[in-house]
Formats: structure tokens, C-alpha cells, sequence
């Protein structure tokens, strides 16, 4: 079989299908026969039971490494197990309804999850998510699966097959020798497709319904260049894609005689690739792509791979060690972009109907301060390590830089008081990913020492189509010109207030994007590594004046009055 999905991570992968379960399970009605009825209550209530010991087992393992604070959790999730509406309530399913138990369960279990739900108040609808956490267990035990441990069987070269996959699940794939992955969900821009790129990870989504299609074991050959998938391949198309996979990394390997090469045009201009960093250990690629220093280190992903808020200890000796070791080059720290898609289970995130647009990143940072400003201590702390400076995501308006600026100085006040060392003159900047923000530039440009444009959450907001959306992928189109116009006039009015402009988002990684950028006057290009040589080779072929005349044709002016001082809403339940 060949299917055509969206190539997210290049690379050619040939291995064995391995079906993540924990994505790939429905439950079915079945109907069962009067003398059915005790023993699936039996089935029903020994899965309690097993349950039972498994959370035993497990509190006991977090209490010795992680305290009582953290098992109690489990605790809670044992008592949950002796509810009368859990229990009695599926068996009276069973019962009345004459149906399996899986399905009895699963009504009893969204029957209770959804009135957490409707509760208004953070805290129950937390205990939502504990619950269906808990509801997967016992389903597991129902069904005589063990879910917890989906990454188990993993053979070398296996190729994942998912609904979807975290970012967490995505480190897991490196320590796991994890060949490919195709999943059902998720775009070009989603997080667990940069990190796909990250770790150099062959991937291709957005093919529906594939987890049902395949089973463990089937040979399996991802193209995550064109996006094709094939299944059970016969020996010339395995030839083929073995020279396929030869081609593609001879041509890796003469793009990187570019990596000592200046980054310039022909006419003499001169450009900053830099790279996109999800975790520290990315720093020997990033230097290995030729970049000059880090444009984004997605700081988040320090708290979505551990399962407790890292201290500032923690945090300001791996900050420190990127800033070291990427000097003399810059490194842009992100402060915590958590949300959407971007989950940590130490920092609670409540259950939103639109999470894109609600408490997300630095929204987010504002209702848990203490988390926010350890961070902030420990960048500063380590701003005297190297060339370090500190970027604020998804800001949408003026009073919220004027808020973290407050914060900085309290800290630095702080330091000061503690002659704890700090670089008084760290670079502060943001990200330009909400459409109010881009339209303000010109009052936020005169807050910072410089921009980042995040074009993937600016395109998916100036577009109303979420970026990591199958059904609305095709409106979720870079190329549209009311994102490219409004880069154009956020660079413009940038300049005209002598801030300089990087750009962060996947765009700045897509070659057809490159002459027009340069065009723009943008002034650095953050990317995944991989990406690094592939631009400069386009910037070495193109010629700025030409790539000016090319911008300016092909984009229409946005044209608008200086904006009035208007500083935006402020979050009243904050002070
Ligand atoms: C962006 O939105 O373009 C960006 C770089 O941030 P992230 O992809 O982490 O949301
Ligand atoms: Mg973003």
C-alpha cells in the first residue's frame, strides 16, 4: 500500500511498523447474553482490583524518589477506585444495558469526567484529567493491555505508528533508536514535528486512520521528504528507496561543505543563520550545521521532560552551559511557552475548551509567578556566562512587556542586594506571534532591544486555522499574503525604530521563503540545524538589491498611522 501524507522530518526510513496502542484503542459495544452478566462483573471488578496494586507499586516508587508530595497523587487515585458511582455505577450498566464491561466502564467514566468538567473551577477540573488518567489503567487491565509501558517493545529500527505522539514521547524516540514515525495528526508545524527535526527523526502525518490500517511487524519504508509511506514493500521498491535513503545523505553530506562558508550574497551582504534549540544536547549539531549561535532555545522543554518544575539551580546550569558553549555566538533563551499543545505535568494547565487561544506561555507565567520568576533569576544568573539574552513568547500587547520588565528589575535589585553576579545589560526582546502585536510593533519596538517573528502561531492566528489541525491544513497557509504583508510592515516599522528582526518560525527554514526575506530587510533566520545549510546556499545565489525589487513587487505596502498609546488590557485577577 502507498499512502501520501505531510512530510514533516526529512530523511528516508525503511524498518518494521510498531502500533503505539496507547493511541490506537476504541472501545467497542458488544452485547452479552443474561448468563454473561457475573462474570463480566467478576472481569470488571478484578481490574479494579489489579489497579489497585498497581498504584500501590507505583506510590511507593515516586515516594522514594520524589516524596510524599508527589505519591499522594496516586493516593487519591486509589480512593477514587472505591467510588460508588465508578463501580457501582458500571456494574449497573452491565447489568441494565447487557454489555461488556469495556463500554460500560467508558460511559461511567466520560459520564463522570464531563461534570468535573462543568465545574468552574481549576482545581476539580484537574481531578478530570486524574480521573481519565485512572480510567486508562483499569481499561488496560480490562482489555489485558499494559499501556504504561508503550515504548517496552521497541526493536531497533522500528518505525512508529501513532494517533498522535507528544513532544515527550518524541525524546523517548531518540533513547529508543526509533527509525521513523507516521502519525494521524499534526502538521508541518507542530511541536512534535520540530522535534522530530530536532533529533533528526524521518517523520510524516496527517495520514487518517493509519493505526488501524497497520499491524505491529509489517515492514514499512517513510519518505519524510515527499511524504510517501509504503507498506509491505516488495524487493525493488526496497532497492529503490535503500538508494533513495544513499542520495539523500550524500546530498547532506555535500551541503555541509557549506558549513565553513560565510553566509553571504553575491553582492556582498552579509546574514545570521542561527538554530533552533529544543534541549541542550542539540548544541554539537547545531555548531555541526554551521550555526551562529541560537535564535530560539525552547526553554519549555526543560519542564516537558521532567516530571517536577526543574529549581533554579537546575535551570541556570543548563542555561549556563548553552551560553557557554556557544560562545562568542548569542543565545536566545524563550522563558516558558507551555500550553496547547506543550504539556508539563508539574505545571498545572487547566482543561480549556480553546487552549491555542487561552491560558497559554507567558499568560500562563503570569498566573504561576514563582515558577516564572526562578526562571528569570536563573537567566539571569547565568547571563554572565556567555552572550545570553532573554526572549518573552506570545505577547499581545504592551502592558505585559511592561509587566516582565517590572519583574526583571525587581530581580536584578535582588541579585544586586545578594552581590550575586548578573550582566546588567542583558538583551530583552519578544516574539511577534499575535496578530495585536504585529500591528503594535511600532509602540512595542521602542519596549525592546530586539524581535523575533514566531510565524508559525502568527500565521495560525492571522488565519483563524489552528496549526496543528488536519481539517483546516489547508488554510493554514504561509504563503497567504496577509501573513507575508504583515511580516513585511512588522520588519519595516521595526527597522524605522532601529530594532533588529529575527524570525523563528518555520518559515525561516523554507527555501521558497528565503529571497523574500532577505528582500524584507529581515535581519536573522532561526531554524532547525538540519535546515542551517540548505538557506545558506540559497543566500549565497541571490543578489540584495535583486532580492529587494523581488520583495517589493511581490508584496503588497501595509500602510498604517503610528499607533496611539494604548497599552492593552491588564489581567485584574493578577494584583
Ligand atoms: C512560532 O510560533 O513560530 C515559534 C517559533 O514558536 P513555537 O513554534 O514554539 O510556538
Ligand atoms: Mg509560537
Amino acid at each position: 500500500m502507498i499512502y501520501k501524507g505531510v512530510p514533516v522530518s526529512p530523511g528516508i526510513a525503511l524498518g518494521k511498523v510498531h502500533v503505539l496502542e496507547r493511541y490506537a484503542h476504541k472501545v467497542y459495544r458488544r452485547s452479552i447474553l443474561t448468563s454473561e452478566i457475573k462474570s463480566e462483573i467478576a472481569r470488571f471488578r478484578k481490574a479494579i482490583s489489579e489497579t489497585g496494586k498497581d498504584l500501590i507499586e507505583i506510590e511507593e516508587k515516586v515516594h522514594k524518589a520524589l516524596g510524599s508530595k508527589k505519591s499522594g497523587i496516586f493516593k487519591g487515585h486509589r480512593f477514587f477506585l472505591e467510588d460508588k458511582i465508578l463501580v457501582s455505577g458500571t456494574e449497573d450498566i452491565i447489568r441494565s444495558q447487557m454489555t461488556n464491561a469495556e463500554f460500560a466502564f467508558s460511559m461511567t467514566l466520560s459520564k463522570i469526567t464531563s461534570q468535573f468538567l462543568k465545574i468552574k473551577n481549576d482545581y476539580l477540573k484537574e481531578r478530570a484529567r486524574d480521573i481519565s488518567e485512572l480510567g486508562g489503567r483499569i481499561m488496560a487491565h480490562l482489555s489485558q493491555r499494559t499501556d504504561e509501558t508503550p515504548w517496552d517493545k521497541m526493536r531497533e529500527n522500528s518505525i512508529i505508528v501513532a494517533g498522535n505522539i507528544t513532544p515527550a514521547d518524541t525524546t523517548n524516540m531518540k533513547a529508543n533508536l526509533v527509525a521513523a514515525f507516521v502519525t494521524e495528526v499534526g502538521g508541518r508545524t507542530s511541536h512534535t514535528a520540530i522535534l522530530a527535526r530536532a533529533l533528526e527523526i524521518p517523520a510524516v502525518t496527517g495520514l487518517k486512520d493509519i493505526t488501524m490500517q497497520l499491524t505491529d511487524g509489517q515492514g514499512i519504508i517513510v519518505d519524510g521528504i515527499s511524504g510517501i509511506v509504503i507498506t509491505d514493500p516488495d524487493e525493488e521498491t526496497v532497492t529503490n528507496y535503500k538508494r533513495e535513503k544513499k542520495k539523500y545523505w550524500d546530498e547532506q553530506h555535500s551541503l555541509q561543505k557549506l558549513v565553513e562558508l560565510p553566509t553571504i550574497t553575491k553582492d556582498g551582504k552579509t546574514f545570521h543563520l542561527l538554530a533552533n534549540i529544543e534541549i541542550p544536547e542539540e548544541i554539537q549539531t547545531a555548531l555541526a550545521y554551521g550555526a551562529e549561535g541560537v535564535g530560539l532555545y525552547r526553554s519549555e522543554y526543560l519542564f516537558i521532560n521532567s516530571s517536577s518544575v526543574p529549581t533554579e539551580e537546575e535551570q541556570y546550569l543548563k542555561y549556563k552551559l548553552v551560553a557557554e558553549k556557544m560562545l562568542p555566538y548569542p543565545v536566545i533563551i524563550r522563558t516558558i511557552d507551555l500550553g496547547a499543545d506543550k504539556l508539563a505535568d508539574s505545571v498545572d494547565i487547566p482543561d480549556e475548551p480553546n487552549p491555542t487561544m487561552g491560558l497559554r506561555s507567558i499568560r500562563l507565567c503570569f498566573r504561576v509567578p514563582e515558577i516564572f520568576k526562578n526562571q528569570l533569576r536563573a537567566l539571569l544568573r547565568a547571563s554572565v556566562s556567555g552572550n545570553l539574552k532573554i526572549m518573552i513568547p506570545m505577547i499581545t500587547n504592551v502592558s505585559e512587556i511592561i509587566k516582565v520588565k517590572t519583574i526583571l528589575e525587581e530581580i536584578k535589585r535582588d541579585l544586586k542586594e545578594k552581590n550575586i553576579p548578573y550582566d546588567g545589560n542583558v538583551q530583552f526582546g519578544v516574539m511577534i506571534e499575535v496578530p495585536s502585536a504585529a500591528l503594535m510593533v511600532d509602540l512595542i519596538a521602542a519596549e525592546v532591544d530586539f524581535i523575533s517573528i514566531g510565524t508559525n502561531d502568527l500565521a495560525q492566528y492571522i488565519l483563524a486555522a489552528d496549526r496543528s489541525n488536519e481539517n483546516v491544513r489547508y488554510i493554514y497557509e504561509p504563503m497567504n499574503s496577509a501573513v507575508l504583508r504583515l511580516i513585511k510592515y512588522v520588519i519595516k516599522t521595526a527597522h524605522e525604530h532601529k530594532t533588529p528582526v529575527a524570525m523563528c518560525g518555520e518559515m525561516a527554514s523554507d527555501p521558497a521563503f528565503t529571497k523574500l526575506f532577505i528582500g524584507m530587510g529581515l535581519d536573522e533566520f532561526s531554524m532547525s540545524a538540519i535546515s542551517i545549510p540548505k538557506i545558506k546556499k540559497i543566500i549565497r545565489m541571490v543578489n540584495y538589491e535583486e532580492a529587494c525589487q523581488f520583495a517589493n513587487k511581490m508584496v503588497g505596502e501595509l500602510s498604517l498611522t503610528p499607533a496611539v498609546e494604548n497599552i492593552g488590557a491588564e489581567d485584574k485577577t493578577l494584583s
